[in-house]
């Protein structure tokens, strides 16, 4: 198993109060957090990220050269990051720096890596 304890739920957080703050300005009806869809999208990428080939050491999902998301799921992460993305900076700080240094972190797609170096992959 895959450790990505740490780089797992600092995405999940990220990723949850991205996705608050697009749906509670695009999605006026929602009564909770977020509505049913925006809902099913975190939980779509909770998925994503519990299988992350990458594990601890992964980039951030917008620079990785796997890019396992669906067309559709990609689109929506893709607009709730371009309304969510400028306002993280001053709402959540911390979380826009780690999001950054792990911006930094650069793969190469795991078709790309030997054996030996996909096997060290899985034991980090
Ligand atoms: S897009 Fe890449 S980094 Fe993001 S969860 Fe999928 S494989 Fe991992």
């Amino acid at each position: 198993m895959f450790k990505q304890k740490k780089s797992f739920a600092r995405d999940m957080v990220t990723i949850t109060k991205m996705t608050e703050m697009y749906c509670s300005a695009h999605h006026a009806d929602s009564h909770s957090a977020l509505c049913e869809d925006c809902a099913d999208f975190v939980d779509y990428i909770e998925v994503r990220l519990q299988k992350c080939p990458y594990g601890e050491n992964k980039p951030t999902c917008a620079n990785c050269p796997v890019h396992c998301y669906k067309p559709a799921r990609r689109e929506q992460g893709n607009a709730i990051m371009r309304y969510a993305g400028p306002r993280m900076l001053f709402r959540h700080p911390l979380l826009t720096l780690a999001h950054y240094l792990q911006g930094l972190i650069k793969v190469v797609h795991p078709r790309e890596l030997t054996r030996e170096q996909r096997a060290r992959l899985k034991m980090k």
